[in-house]
C-alpha cells in the first residue's frame, strides 16, 4: 500500500474529510490544519488535475464582474489579490494589465441595464473608455486600504492613436485609448497548490492523491463502516470515519454527491480552452503586460506573457462534467483568430502554438441565456450525510454534515478555505485558533536567500532555478539530492534529466517522495510547466505506466520515473 493511503487506512478516524485536490479542497486543508483540526484529504487523480490547472492563471478582482453587480466578489477578490501578493509573493507577481479600446462612451448604457435587469439583452455595444473607467474607479476604491502595501499603482489611461502608436506599435491600428491597470499573475497555479498542501501536510494533514471517492450506492453505504475510498492504482479500498464531509470536488460536486447517495444539481459548469505560443515577437508586443480586450462576439479574452510563452484565452462554453474536456479545433481556430484580430501586423500561425488545454469552470446551475453571465461568485450548500459510525462506544447509523462547495475561483481561493473551515468548525464545536489572512503561503521568502545554501550543492544555475521552483524550501530540496549523493541513492541527484536542463534527477525523486507525484504525467504537467512551455511537445504521449506498476507496489519507483521522463524527453526532441 502506498506510504500516504497507508497513514489513512491506520487511523479512519478523523475530524474531516475533504474531497477534491483543487487550490479549494487544498486551501480548505491548510486552513483546518492551522486550526489543530485532524485533516485527510483525497485526490481521485492528481492535485490540480481540474479548474485549477486548466484556468487563465489570473488572481484577479474580475472588472467585468462589476458590470452584472458581483461587488461582494470583487471586493473579495481585489482584498484576496492584495493578500496574496505579500504573502506568496514567490508564487504570484503584479501583472501590468491592458485594455485596448476604439469608443468613448459605447457600452454605458447597457452595463447598468444589465446590472438593474439580470435578464436584460441589449443590443451589443462594445465597452467603450467612459465605462471602463468607472469601473476602474470602482476597482481601485476596493483595494484602496491595501493596494499600496501590495505594491500596485492606481489605473491610468494612454489617451489618442498617437500616444497608443507609441506604446503598442503592434496593436491593431483603430486603438484609441488603452486603460492601464494592476492585477496579478500566477505563473503556476499547480505548485501553490503543492505549497499549501505542504504546509497542512506540516501540521498534520493526512494527504493523498489518487484516491478517490467512486460509485458507492446507497446499499453499500448502508453496508460499509463510514466512508469508502478506493486507490486508484492498486484498486484496494480504504474506510474514513469523519465527522464533518466537505465536497470540494468542483465540477464534479454532483458526481460526487451521487457516489455518496444524494441527487443534487447544483452545478452547471462551462468550458473553456487556451493555447500557449512560443512567439518572442508577439510576447515582446504585449509589453510586459496582460491585452485584455473585448473580441468581435463580446467575449472577454486575453493575450498575456506567462514567462517565455505567451497564453491566449479563453473560450466559455457549456460543458459535461462527465467528459475530459479539450481544445476543439473551433476553440483553436477561434484563439489564433483573435490574436490576429488584434495584433494584425504579427504574422501568427499554428506552427507557434506549443500547447493547449481545457478545463471546466466550476459554475453554479443557471438559466442565464449566456454563459458569461452566470455568477461567478461561491457559496456553501449544507446536506446531511447519514453513514454507520460509533456514537458512545455503540455502532449505529449517524448524520454527519456534509458541505459542498458550488463556485469558488482561484483568486478566492484562502477566503474560501476560511468559510469552509469556518462552518466545519461550527459542526465539530471548535475554536478558530489562528487566522491566515496575515500568514505567508509556504515558500514565500522572507530575509534570509536560500540560494546560497542550494549552491553548494547544485551549483548557482540550478540554485537558483530550485528557488524559482520551490521558493523558501529550495533549500530543503538540496538537503535532499545532497542525501542523494552522499548515502549512494543517486550519485547524479544533482546533474539534469537526459535531454533537457530544466530538471534535476534528483528533484524527480523529491517529487516523488515528497510532492506525491506517481507518473510522468504528474511531473511534467503539473510539478513543473515542461509541458506548458512545449519542452515536451504536445504531440508527445504521456505515458503513466512507470509510477502505475510500482505504486501499486508502494513505492513509486524513482528509476523508473526518471527513465520514463527521459524516453519522452527524447521522443520529443525527436518531433522537433
Ligand atoms: C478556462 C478557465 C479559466 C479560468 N481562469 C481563472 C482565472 O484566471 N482566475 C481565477 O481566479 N479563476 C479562474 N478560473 C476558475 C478557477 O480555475 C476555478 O474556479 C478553481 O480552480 C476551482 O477550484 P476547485 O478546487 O474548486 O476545483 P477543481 O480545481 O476542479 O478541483 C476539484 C478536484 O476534485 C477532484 N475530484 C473529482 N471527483 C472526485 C472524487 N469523487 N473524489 C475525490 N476527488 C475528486 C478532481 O480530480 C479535481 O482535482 C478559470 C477556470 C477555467 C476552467
Amino acid at each position: 500500500m502506498r506510504a500516504s493511503v497507508q497513514r489513512i487506512a491506520q487511523r479512519p478516524e478523523t475530524d474531516v474529510l475533504i474531497l477534491g485536490g483543487g487550490i479549494n479542497g487544498a486551501a480548505a486543508a491548510r486552513e483546518l490544519a492551522l486550526q489543530g483540526i485532524d485533516v485527510v484529504l483525497a485526490e481521485a487523480h492528481d492535485f490540480a488535475y481540474g479548474a485549477s490547472g486548466a484556468s487563465s492563471h489570473m488572481i484577479h478582482g474580475g472588472i467585468r464582474y462589476l458590470e452584472y453587480g458581483e461587488f461582494r466578489l470583487v471586493k473579495e477578490s481585489v482584498q484576496e489579490r492584495n493578500r496574496l501578493l505579500r504573502h506568496a509573493g514567490h508564487r504570484v507577481r503584479p501583472l501590468p494589465t491592458f485594455i485596448p479600446l476604439r469608443t468613448t462612451l459605447t457600452g454605458l448604457l447597457n452595463a447598468p441595464l444589465r446590472f438593474l435587469f439580470k435578464d436584460y439583452r441589449g443590443v451589443p455595444a462594445e465597452r467603450g473608455a467612459l465605462m471602463i473607467k468607472a469601473g476602474l474607479v470602482l476597482y481601485d476604491t476596493y483595494s484602496r486600504a491595501s493596494r499600496k502595501a501590495a505594491g500596485l499603482k492606481r489605473h491610468s489611461f494612454l489617451l489618442g492613436r498617437q500616444a497608443v502608436r507609441r506604446a503598442f506599435p503592434d496593436l491593431r491600428p483603430d486603438t484609441r485609448f488603452v486603460a492601464q491597470y494592476q492585477d496579478a499573475q500566477v505563473e503556476s497555479p499547480e505548485r501553490l497548490i503543492i505549497d499549501l498542501l505542504s504546509e497542512a501536510e506540516d501540521h498534520g494533514a493526512r494527504i493523498a492523491n489518487q484516491l478517490a471517492l467512486t460509485g458507492t450506492t446507497a446499499s453499500t453505504i448502508d453496508a460499509s463502516d463510514g466512508i469508502t475510498l478506493t486507490d486508484q492504482l492498486t484498486g484496494q479500498h480504504i474506510q474514513v470515519r469523519p465527522r464533518v464531509i466537505i465536497n470540494a470536488t468542483g465540477s464534479w460536486v454532483d458526481l460526487t454527491n451521487r457516489d455518496l447517495g444524494h441527487e443534487t444539481s447544483f452545478m452547471g459548469g462551462t468550458k473553456g480552452a487556451h493555447l500557449v505560443l512560443d512567439h518572442p515577437q508577439l510576447l515582446e508586443a504585449c509589453r510586459g503586460g496582460e491585452i485584455f480586450f473585448e473580441h468581435q462576439d463580446g467575449r472577454i479574452v486575453l493575450i498575456c506573457p506567462l514567462g517565455e510563452r505567451v497564453l491566449v484565452g479563453t473560450t466559455d462554453l457549456p460543458a459535461d462534467p462527465g467528459e475530459v474536456p479539450e481544445c476543439s479545433d473551433e476553440e483553436y481556430e477561434y484563439l489564433l483568430e483573435l490574436v490576429q484580430d488584434m495584433f494584425p501586423t504579427i504574422p501568427i500561425s499554428e506552427e507557434h502554438v506549443v500547447h493547449t488545454f481545457a478545463g471546466v469552470r466550476p459554475l453554479p446551475r443557471s438559466n442565464a441565456d449566456a454563459t458569461g453571465a452566470i455568477t461567478r461568485d461561491h457559496h456553501i450548500v449544507h446536506l446531511s450525510h447519514s453513514m454507520r459510525g460509533t456514537r458512545n462506544g455503540r455502532v449505529k447509523s449517524i448524520e454527519i454534515p456534509l458541505l459542498c462547495l458550488v463556485g469558488g475561483k482561484l483568486t478566492t481561493f484562502r477566503a474560501v478555505g476560511e468559510q469552509l473551515t469556518d462552518q466545519a468548525l461550527d459542526q465539530l464545536d471548535r475554536d478558530r485558533i489562528r487566522t491566515t489572512r496575515g500568514r505567508d503561503i509556504k515558500g514565500m521568502i522572507r530575509g534570509d536567500d536560500p540560494t546560497k545554501d542550494c549552491e553548494a550543492v547544485v551549483g548557482s544555475t540550478y540554485a537558483r532555478a530550485l528557488v524559482k521552483r520551490y521558493g523558501s524550501y529550495a533549500n530543503e530540496v538540496a538537503d535532499f539530492i545532497a542525501h542523494l549523493i552522499d548515502s549512494g541513492t543517486d550519485p547524479d541527484a544533482a546533474h539534469p534529466l537526459a535531454h533537457t536542463r530544466e530538471l534535476l534527477r534528483g528533484e524527480v525523486a523529491w517529487m516523488a517522495e515528497r510532492e506525491h507525484a506517481t507518473n510522468a504525467e504528474d511531473i511534467l504537467r503539473r510539478r513543473t510547466n515542461l509541458r506548458f512551455n512545449g519542452i515536451v511537445r504536445q504531440d508527445t504521449a504521456l505515458s503513466v505506466e512507470a509510477g502505475k506498476d510500482t505504486a501499486a507496489q508502494g513505492d513509486v519507483g524513482e528509476d523508473a520515473l526518471v527513465r520514463e521522463i527521459e524516453e519522452i524527453l527524447e521522443a520529443s526532441t525527436a518531433r522537433a
